[in-house]
């Protein structure tokens, strides 16, 4: 039996107003819609410590019309309360390089970031002369980056690969070109938590994908995925579901 870790969801911020036609472009009625949208971040807390995954936000490298408004807790004090010192996380699974979830890598001081080498690949290729996709990124994210790579804090991997026994990445792509998933054995069997292939409980069901997407044929098949890699439905959570919070901050989910 390999060892089981505990899933926490953990609120960052939230925004008031996503447009549903962004979490759900196919269905047509909700187009015009908003509703609030948690940021989160994930802690599994194992026998040889927690892993992290994502590392939300950072206001430094975020533009600040982007934080504002959004009720933002710094990840360290909300760790805090589930007993996790940052000082002690040595890993951080890196879904995908959005903003919400990659740069707070400096709440991390001692963290290896386990990111996909197509996401890292993508995002400091060729294809950034595009501001299109350039400007998804503050100006110092890419800076930063590359002093961790430097230092050797960047792990890249590539494809499905086991971090730990009973822990770990399943690449699928779709929202971002490497955006992956995390697998985790629990009491309750393989939990999957996300990442944005799937933003909320619908997309997941209802096997909807979301509507930021590299690429859209991969979104669907990830939600799939999703679904057949977790024991059972609900372990597979989406990492924008205010319900999943229950009312909470910070909430053990298995
Ligand atoms: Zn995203």
């Amino acid at each position: 039996m390999p060892p089981t870790y505990a899933v926490y969801a953990l609120m960052v911020g939230m925004a008031e107003n996503w447009m549903r036609s962004g979490i759900m472009p196919c269905i047509r009625s909700d187009a015009g819609r908003e509703e609030p949208v948690p940021y989160i971040i994930w802690c599994l807390d194992g026998p040889d410590g927690a892993v992290v995954v994502d590392t939300g936000y950072h206001p430094d490298y975020v533009s600040a019309a982007w934080a504002q408004g959004k009720n933002f807790r710094e990840p360290p004090g909300l760790l805090a309360e589930i007993g996790v010192k940052v000082d002690e996380v040595r890993t951080v699974i890196v879904t995908h390089f959005h903003l919400d979830h990659f740069t707070g890598f400096d709440f991390f001081p001692r963290a290896t970031f386990v990111i996909q080498r197509a996401e890292y690949e993508f995002w400091t290729g060729p294809l950034m002369r595009y501001p299109y996709f350039n400007n998804q990124i503050q100006p110092k994210v890419r800076p930063a980056l590359e002093r961790l790579v430097q230092a050797g804090r960047v792990r890249l991997v590539e494809g499905d690969t086991e971090l730990l026994p009973g822990l770990g990445v399943v690449r699928v792509g779709g929202h971002t070109p490497g955006s992956q998933m995390v697998s985790a054995a629990t009491p309750l069997g393989t939990a999957v938590i996300c990442g944005d292939v799937a933003y909320t409980y619908r997309n997941l069901h209802e096997r909807l994908p979301v509507g930021w997407y590299y690429n859209l044929a991969d979104c669907v098949v990830a939600l799939e995925r999703a679904i057949s890699t977790a024991t059972q439905p609900d372990l597979a959570f989406p990492n924008h579901d205010l319900s999943l919070l229950q009312g909470k901050r910070v909430v053990r989910v298995v």
